[in-house]
């Protein structure tokens, strides 16, 4: 005779399902927390000097608008305006040649 009767597998049956219920439940809350961690991150360092983290101001520079630090001295280029600049100035320029290390 089986040591489990069908009562003790369908017992298994729905705590395994409960327990992959809560555990979708966790994820769930895993990822959103993450996401509002993200958000809460983003907004407290928006426009923050990753140097010093003081406010960084857009200036204008080629037609590109270029984020600059007045507390530290940084210059903080997003994402493509480097390409720009180096558009406009050719890649055998300051810019392209320092580019041209990370490709
Ligand atoms: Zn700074």
């Amino acid at each position: 005779m089986c040591a489990y009767n069908r009562s003790d597998k369908e017992q298994e049956y729905f705590a395994k399902q409960e327990a992959e219920k809560l555990k979708a439940a966790a994820d769930k809350h895993a990822r959103e927390t993450a996401e509002a961690e993200k958000k809460r991150l983003q907004e407290l360092h928006y426009m923050k000097c990753p140097k010093c983290g003081m406010d960084m101001q857009e200036i204008e520079f080629r037609r590109v608008k270029i984020d600059k630090c007045f507390s530290c001295g940084g210059v903080y280029f997003d994402d493509g305006e480097l390409e720009q600049i180096i558009a406009e100035e050719g890649e055998d320029s300051f810019f392209g040649r320092i580019t041209s290390i990370f490709k």
